[in-house]
């Protein structure tokens, strides 16, 4: 049999996993990454950063945690470790390329027109085709050499929350050109050591825009750093249901919405009569369930005090995976004046820092810290040098990007993406996918219809807008997590029901472990 080549794009979780398993399946992958280590955005996180995820649920299915780390949240570092001792233990760093990042990847194969009017995933539902071939064209990051490799299928694992900095609009002269400080994106701040970081904001008026983990952890690491003589103020547009553990009047929030059960209060994608009926049926029951939580939240964080509280419900907050932990203290730095929390629907710079809008004193401040996120998606569509690859990975702006089972675009061949879609166990479901990727290279099912997966697509779009809200873009899984499992199991052969009995079948949480073995 000839050799299929596989590029992979990220040696990050996603990027291993995509490794570990085509390797799997006797196929020869090659990762390409850019840096010079493996880990992706482990490599990088702020120093206090912990996982926010339960570590169980953050763990590959067929390696657990070390004994040595006792801790339910650890940190970075030994996220790091662990993600390290995986790709040791699977002899999986001999298959990548530090430091060679790839530039443009360009599809060798039917013109487009004929592309176009294909009714199968290209052009036959096969993974592979003899007459289509990637073009690969990488640089060496540091002698810019640059060198083109072929190959037969691609897998983009290029990580959504690092690389390319999401920089909030302002009007011309509005932005930061205009202020005399200096301003920086979270990524910046991260890629310091701890006392460096602690040096640069020394003595500095902080303002951290954004309410999510990153910008929490930083806010956090400014309060110990200049405590209230020179507080640090947290710029928010919205407010979130932001956790301070995982256990809402002592119930692990695994019951109450990774189990089946909690799925049934939920309207699912292509669900059918029944399970909808039951869905509407349960929905006081869901509703019931997002107080139950919220009002956890509340008794725990002086939420009230400090205006605070969402507008949107807890089920939203799961289903559009947009959770962060919130620091252990953080709202006694709240309470002594260390940190202040401030509300801006829009805001501008001027030359002395922040101009809010609705405000008539600007906000005084020497250092702006954008914790604002990554344009993952940008980086996705970048890498393809086909236009056409470019629109199709876009999608419309009003819809999801629109990848089935959130791994396969219906019109792109020969070519994969994983880590894209999110959950709030992102490690559980690069590697669920990841298996089913390897599935489909070895030819265990193949794919349906581009009609039928681009229906699909679009149920899972309108599940999406209508559990997320504004969020829909983040593709979350969360509150569905098994929903989708089965699927994917499903179509690789796998029993999806993985619990032994009804009673456990119904309400035990699922996770990694229990897709170990098929
Ligand atoms: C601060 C922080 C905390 C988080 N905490 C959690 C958590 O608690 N739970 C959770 O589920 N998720 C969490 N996440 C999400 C996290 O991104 C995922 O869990 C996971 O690590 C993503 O892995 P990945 O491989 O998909 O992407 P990444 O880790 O981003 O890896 C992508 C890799 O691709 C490489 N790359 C990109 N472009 C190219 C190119 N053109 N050429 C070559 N190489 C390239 C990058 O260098 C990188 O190494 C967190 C993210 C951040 C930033």
């Amino acid at each position: 049999m000839e050799t299929r080549k596989i590029a992979i794009v990220g040696a990050g979780i996603s990027g291993l996993l995509a490794c570990k398993y085509t390797l799997s399946k006797g196929l020869h992958p090659i990762v390409f990454e850019s840096e010079t280590s493996i880990g992706g955005v482990w490599t990088k996180t702020v120093e206090t950063t912990k996982l926010q995820t339960p570590k169980p649920a953050y763990q590959f299915s067929d390696f657990p945690w070390p004994d040595s780390v006792t801790e339910d949240f650890p940190n970075g570092h030994q996220v790091l470790e662990y993600v390290e001792s995986y790709a040791c233990h699977f002899n999986l760093l001999k298959h990548v390329k530090f430091g060679t990042r790839v530039l443009s990847i360009g599809y060798d194969g039917p013109p487009a027109e004929a592309m176009q009017s294909w009714s199968l995933w290209g052009g036959d539902g096969m993974p592979f085709r003899s007459g289509g071939k990637w073009k690969i064209r990488v640089q060496d990051c540091l002698s810019l050499e640059t060198e083109t490799y072929e190959v037969d299928f691609v897998i983009l694992c290029v990580g959504r929350f690092s690389g390319i900095p999401n920089i909030p609009e302002f009007p011309p002269n509005r932005g930061p050109e205009a202020f005399h400080g200096k301003v920086i994106h979270s990524m910046d701040y991260a890629a310091m050591d701890y006392q460096a970081a602690k040096e640069f904001v020394s003595g500095k008026r902080v303002v951290v825009v954004g309410l999510q983990k990153s910008a929490l952890d930083i806010a956090m690491e400014c309060s110990t750093v200049n405590g209230v003589e020179r507080p640090c103020t947290v710029l928010y547009k919205t407010e979130h249901w932001n956790v301070p553990d995982y256990l809402p009047w002592g119930v692990p929030l695994a019951l109450l919405y990774l189990t089946r059960f909690s799925e049934l209060l939920v309207h699912k994608p292509r669900e059918g009569l029944l399970l909808s009926l039951l869905a509407t049926l349960l929905s006081p029951l869901r509703w019931a369930v997002s107080k139950f939580v919220e009002s956890d939240i509340k008794r725990k964080l002086p939420l009230k005090k400090f205006g605070m509280v969402p507008k949107h419900s807890f089920l939203q907050e799961i289903s559009s995976c947009a959770i962060s932990t919130v620091p252990e203290k953080f709202y006694d730095r709240v309470e002594e004046g260390s940190i202040i929390l401030k509300k801006a629907l829009a805001f501008r710079f001027c030359e002395d820092g922040i101009s809010i809008n609705g405000e008539v004193e600007p906000l005084n401040s020497d250092l702006v810290i954008l914790a604002t996120g990554f344009r993952g998606e940008k980086k996705l569509v970048d890498v393809f040098e086909s236009q056409l690859f470019k629109d199709c990975l876009s999608g419309s702006p009003n819809s999801i990007v629109p990848l089935y089972r959130e791994c396969i675009h219906p019109r792109i061949p020969q070519l994969a993406v994983i880590g894209f879609s999110e959950s709030v166990a992102n490690l559980y479901t690069s590697e669920i996918r990841c298996r089913w990727l390897a599935e489909l290279l070895a030819g265990t099912f193949k794919l349906p219809s581009i009609k039928k997966m681009e229906e699909d697509i679009e149920e899972w779009n309108k599940y999406m807008k209508r559990s997320s809200g504004q969020y829909y873009r983040r593709s979350c899984i969360g509150a569905l997590h098994i929903w989708y499992n089965d699927q994917l199991c499903r179509d690789i052969g796998w029993n999806p029901k993985r619990k032994g009995g009804f009673f456990a079948e119904l309400f035990e949480p699922y996770g990694p472990t229990d897709y170990v073995s098929p």
